[in-house]
């Protein structure tokens, strides 16, 4: 379908969908703890959601059954809420779309339950740095992969791996739309970066091997050597002035 790029209006209700998505995360972060279940957590997030004029965006969406992606520790993206405890020790991923007037918005935060090791703080804080470091080079003028680059020589030299073969992707009117952003590769390539282009940017980072496979639920990704991984995420809009973050409370 070609790159959409948005105007100042579209933008203006993007950033509405934004800060509902991220004062929803907000509301869940408060809930995590040892002894809360993620379906407990899936129950805020879309009581929030729908109290604010807004619709989950992942709920029904190819079948996904619930408002938030909940995946803990070695799993990826795509967990599925249930039943389970969370545990001292555990990280937990949480991943919140909400559709709103027409348009997305997309975040995820990985979160400490309890009091975790240094090293799964280690991968918290390199995953949020990194996607610092790729908002950073959203900036018109900028190619594409100059985002994954950036992103994955973080990564990498702070001893993490960069997870391949799930992106970033455009954002608008539709949950995903073009380009697919990897978080990982050489940089000068892809399209050109233009004001009004809307993306998600959202690195996925392991503290072992970068491989994956998918549950038998088909929906939850988790890394193959089971090593701990983490997920940050933001909308993002290309401006003239620069990047600017949607998905702020
Ligand atoms: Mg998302």
């Amino acid at each position: 379908m070609g790159i959409v790029l948005k105007q100042r209006e579209q933008i203006a209700t993007m950033r509405a969908a934004g800060r509902i998505v991220a004062e929803t995360l907000l509301v869940v972060q408060e809930a995590v703890r040892p002894g809360v279940t993620t379906q407990e957590l899936d129950a805020l997030a879309e009581a929030y959601i729908r109290r604010a004029g807004a619709t989950p965006a992942y709920k029904g969406y190819r079948g996904f059954p619930a408002t938030i992606c909940a995946s803990v520790n070695e799993e990826v993206v795509h967990g599925i809420p249930g039943p389970r405890v969370l545990q001292d020790g555990d990280i937990i991923s949480i991943d919140v779309g909400a559709r709103y007037r027409g348009y997305y918005g997309d975040a995820t935060v990985t979160l400490p339950v309890g009091t975790i090791t240094l090293e799964a703080q280690r991968l918290l804080d390199v995953c949020r740095e990194s996607l610092d470091i790729g908002i950073e080079q959203a900036r018109a003028g900028r190619r594409l992969t100059d985002i994954s680059a950036a992103i994955q020589a973080y990564v990498e030299g702070h001893g993490f791996s960069v997870i391949r073969d799930l992106y970033g992707h455009g954002i608008g009117r539709r949950l995903h739309e073009d380009p697919l952003l990897p978080h990982y590769g050489r940089p000068g390539q892809g399209p050109i970066l233009r004001p009004g282009l809307v993306l998600t940017i959202e690195p996925m980072i392991a503290a072992g091997a970068p491989d994956w496979r998918t549950l038998e639920d088909r929906w939850t990704v988790v890394t193959r050597d089971g090593s701990l991984a983490a997920q940050f995420e933001h909308t993002v809009a290309i401006t003239e002035n620069g990047p600017e973050i949607l998905t702020l409370p």
